[in-house]
């Protein structure tokens, strides 16, 4: 990829290429649509971007591979060939325009931020700025192109929650002083921000809150539970346990959670809406399951609890399953299975973080 690309050359607007479908009744998700993903170089991102052209989508990707990477996208570029746009770009600075701006939309999916804990913590201003001037940048683009908006929240807008599972009418408990609120309070914004556009100029968006993904393609050191664990448990180390292990996390497999983005993008829902699996575990649990699924020989060793992690976390995802038809299909078991077999292949050919 180099920065703000276009040797990819899509046909450009006004050249004729899927011109009706800007002027026949929208199609919510159909072959041959355009989708611009921000953060389509990260994590689940990179699964959303490959998804959308085995669809038959055309896809712009921008990134500034702060956290993401070229390796996630490489295979697309094949795959893709010109249907697939990287752009090479920070999105709070509007640069990425100048590529993104030749083409039409359908939906533009905003996912573009730091979301593993000791990468937020690392970045706190980088993320407030994707969270607030990268989010407005996206909206107004998204509007200008008359495309839906989706927006990648977070169950972190809960906080450290008082109401369990957690409901989307639940308004959380945040501390909006102390370290995560960069993370916290920038979506927090961001959804407050999609949903006045919405009520003020009739923007057609949909607001989706993630639950803890994962699944291939994690960073092995973004230092999130689940990377953490499997590398650890994978190099015969002992796996990290914050605090006594007792907190609890639901993890959703990442295609699942890529199928509630389209399933999404493709209604009229504003929401917001829950996305993520409610097989709820405590970390000790979860530490115990990748040790047994990896059969290896490590310890547990315990370790200070980082400030305001919530205690507990499960998605009510009954929201999804009602408005979209929605709910995860792969079981944690199934999930850390491929997960682990995934982060094996890849410490085994030497593939560190960004490659
Ligand atoms: N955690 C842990 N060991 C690690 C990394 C994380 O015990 O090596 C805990 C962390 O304190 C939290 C949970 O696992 O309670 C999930 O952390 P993660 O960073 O994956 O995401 P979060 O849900 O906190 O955003």
């Amino acid at each position: 990829m180099s920065l703000l690309s276009g040797e990819w050359a899509l046909p450009t607007r006004g050249s004729g290429e899927n011109e009706s479908v800007r002027h026949v009744a929208r199609r919510r998700y159909a072959r041959s649509m355009r989708g611009l993903v921000t953060g389509g170089a990260g994590f689940i991102g990179s699964h959303l971007c490959a998804k959308l052209l085995e669809d038959g989508w055309s896809v712009v990707c921008v990134d500034d591979l702060s956290t993401g990477s070229s390796a996630n996208v490489g295979h697309l570029e094949r795959v893709g060939g010109d249907r697939f746009i990287p752009v090479i770009s920070n999105l709070s600075n509007p640069e990425w325009r100048s590529v993104a701006d030749k083409y039409d939309y359908d939906i533009i999916y905003h996912l573009a931020s730091a979301a593993s804990p000791p990468d937020y913590l690392a970045m706190p201003l980088e993320t407030l700025s994707v969270g607030s001037a990268g989010t407005l940048l996206s909206l107004e683009f998204a509007y200008e192109h008359e495309a839906r908006f989706v927006y990648t929240s977070t169950s972190e807008v809960y906080g450290d929650p008082l109401v369990h599972p957690q409901v989307e009418s639940y308004w959380g408990n945040v501390n909006p002083v102390g370290p995560r609120s960069v993370y916290d309070e920038a979506k927090r914004f961001s959804e407050a921000l999609t949903m006045a556009r919405h009520r003020k100029l009739g923007q057609d968006v949909g607001i989706a809150r993630l639950f803890n993904t994962y699944g291939p393609r994690m960073r092995p050191g973004d230092g999130r539970v689940l990377s953490n664990f499997v590398v650890q448990a994978l190099a015969g180390e002992s796996l990290t346990v914050y605090g006594d292990g007792s907190q609890t996390r639901s993890p959703c497999y990442v295609s699942d959670m890529v199928d509630g983005l389209l399933a999404l993008g493709g209604s009229n829902i504003t929401g917001p809406v829950n996305l993520g699996n409610p097989q709820e575990v405590t970390v000790l649990e979860l530490a115990h399951m990748v040790i047994e699924v990896t059969g290896s020989e490590s310890s547990i060793e315990f370790f200070p609890l980082p400030e305001d992690d919530p205690k507990r976390r499960c998605p009510d995802i009954s929201l999804a399953g009602e408005k979209l038809g929605w709910q995860p299909s792969v079981d944690l078991r199934t999930g850390l299975e491929i997960f682990i077999d995934w982060m094996k292949d890849r410490l085994m050919k030497g593939i560190s973080d960004g490659e």
